[in-house]
């Protein structure tokens, strides 16, 4: 195996007065626990490919991503773990001076080539890495895909997520949450709060994903991104420092700030029937943070 069980997360039960008050239960999966650098659903997202390009005796890997994407430092780290070589196609010209994600990522031996954004959505690899790399394996940008998603449904599995009423996580790309509603029993709601403004095309790339039965058997919350992508504001950062002195739960700004700001929102409109036991999927993205003004977190 190549990924054990010291995988199993360790899960956080909440206690704060308005869960009492509404007579509800909740939990945190800490995935951010789960590795340093690998943390988070990209563990769980990568494994399959990983472990398919060993398999297939490749050399290398290229991906995809932004300059701040912690899918980029994920296989990155997990490549130099199995001594595969990684390569990261950024988007946008290269920078003066990399972002902290590229420079960890770089130090974790990947190589980065910077395609400017318009020719990077086509996502076509350069021939002359082709003929630099002949037949490496290739992930998706955000590890979106089949494998992705196999391996994200693992982590209920390595969980007692059968007493769960409702399962909460942030989305991207969907994989993870494809993951979730494939592992999911048919009782449980699974809802999936949007990073992204608008991202429409979401419930299309996750219903591509999962197997006929679990099609649209989950929910998609599309009011939370703060103004898009890796925005946001104060009322933001403000919600993630109190969340902390709380919960003395770390968040990130780009995932999972917004997925527990969306579900304290949703405890307090009533989302919840009393007696419903909420787990809240934490992906990881902690080293997002490191781009924000020293000291506008308090962890
Ligand atoms: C990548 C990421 C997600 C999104 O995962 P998808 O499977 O692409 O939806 C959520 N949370 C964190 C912290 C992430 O890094």
């Amino acid at each position: 195996m190549l990924f054990t069980e010291k995988l199993r997360p360790r899960v956080d039960i909440l206690q704060f007065a308005l869960l009492n008050q509404k007579n509800i239960e909740s939990e945190v999966a800490r995935l951010d626990l789960v590795d340093p650098v690998v943390s988070g659903n990209k563990w769980f997202k990568l494994k399959e490919y990983i472990g398919e390009a060993l398999k297939e005796n490749k050399t290398s890997i290229v991906t995809f991503g932004g300059p701040f994407s912690n899918h980029i430092i994920a296989t990155a780290a997990l490549c130099k773990t199995f001594g595969i070589t990684s390569v990261g196609i950024i988007r946008g010209e290269q920078p003066k001076i990399i972002s902290a994600t590229l420079k960890h990522a770089t130090e974790q031996g990947m190589i980065l080539f910077f395609v400017e954004r318009e020719k990077y959505k086509s996502k076509e690899i350069p021939q002359f890495l082709h003929n630099k790399y002949p037949g490496a394996y290739i992930i998706n940008e955000g590890g979106y895909g089949f494998l992705g998603m196999k391996g994200a449904s693992s982590i209920l599995r390595l969980l007692s997520s059968k007493k769960y009423t409702h399962i909460l996580s942030a989305v991207g790309t969907g994989t993870t949450m494809a993951g979730l509603v494939e592992s999911s029993d048919i009782q449980q709601k699974v809802i999936g709060i949007s990073s992204m403004k608008n991202n429409f095309a979401l419930e299309n790339q996750i219903n591509h994903l999962v197997s006929k039965e679990n099609k649209n058997r989950f929910q998609l919350l599309h009011d939370y991104h703060f103004g898009g992508y890796a925005k946001f504001n104060s009322d933001l950062i403000h919600f993630m420092n109190d969340w902390y002195l709380t919960t003395n739960i770390p968040s990130d700004f780009v995932y999972t700030g917004k997925l527990f700001f969306a579900f304290s929102k949703m405890l307090e409109e009533d989302d919840f029937p009393p007696g419903s036991k909420v787990l809240l999927i934490h992906s990881g993205g902690l080293q997002g943070n490191n781009s924000l003004k020293n000291g506008t977190l308090i962890f």
